[in-house]
């Protein structure tokens, strides 16, 4: 069809010797929540490459493919490899997380691919509505995404987006609330919001969503700081709406 008919035109053009790059979102954790065309993506891929604890939840899928796993900040050394064993001729599956689009490996394979191999991005679950789910809260109005990691975005960037969605009423669902290396940013969020929200407004806090060892606690911006908050949590604050 058509679109194979562009692929491999862009494909030739660029000396690649027929291979590509699926980015495929895995969703939360459980396998019945991969979608069909991930799943699919995964069966059709020569080689699999994904951060471990990524790579470790679709293990079942995955036991008679090559894989290359590695840790934590190697993205840009994933993607590069990604690229070099497409434009090799494999098919490559580099696996994210919930969906590849959200803070996942899309991004960095597109800007380190610079249309040397195709590549297709596969969605998938993404921990907000997962997340969202498991509350039995669904999030059904506007919403904003907010990271707080700081590994690449400043504190001051950060802390800004914090108080424009609390001024927007928006709900606002956190990701990378806390980890080692930086446990005080929820803290810290926390503090920023509190005079901008009414203090009872309701926190839902999942950890794991849909996967495994999952757990949830409702609560209050107020009373957040008393439940387990780590990396593996989202946090959904709540907006003046929400009961
Ligand atoms: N691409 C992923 C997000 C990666 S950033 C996605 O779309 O879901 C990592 C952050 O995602 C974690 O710190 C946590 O906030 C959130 N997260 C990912 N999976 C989760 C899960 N199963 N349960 C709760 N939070 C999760």
């Amino acid at each position: 069809n058509d679109n194979n008919t562009e692929t491999k035109d862009r494909c030739c053009n660029h000396q690649c010797s027929g291979g590509k790059i699926m980015v495929v979102g895995l969703g939360p954790g459980d396998t019945d929540l991969l979608t069909p065309r991930a799943l699919a993506s995964i069966r059709e891929a020569d080689l699999i490459i994904g951060y471990k604890t990524y790579v470790d939840l679709i293990q079942d899928l995955i036991s008679d493919k090559s894989v290359i796993s590695s840790g934590m900040r190697k993205e840009i050394d994933r993607a590069r490899l990604a690229v070099d064993e497409a434009c090799a001729g494999k098919n490559v599956a580099v696996v994210s997380s919930g969906d590849p689009g959200v803070y996942g490996m899309a991004g960095i394979v597109l800007e380190v691919a610079r249309n040397k191999v195709p590549v297709e991005i596969i969605p998938g679950v993404t921990a907000a509505t997962s997340s969202a789910s498991v509350l039995g809260a669904p999030l059904m109005h506007d919403f904003a995404v907010i990271s707080l990691s700081d590994l690449l975005t400043p504190w001051d960037t950060i802390s800004q987006r914090l108080r424009a969605a609390a001024a927007g009423d928006f709900i606002m669902v956190l990701y990378n609330p806390r980890s080692k290396g930086r446990p005080e940013n929820i803290n810290q969020a926390r503090e920023i919001l509190l005079p901008l929200l009414n203090p009872q407004t309701p926190v839902g806090i999942v950890r794991c969503a849909q996967r495994g060892e999952q757990s949830s606690v409702i609560t209050t911006l107020q009373d957040m700081l008393d439940s387990e908050i780590d990396m593996l949590t989202t946090v959904i604050i709540g907006n003046t709406q929400t009961r």
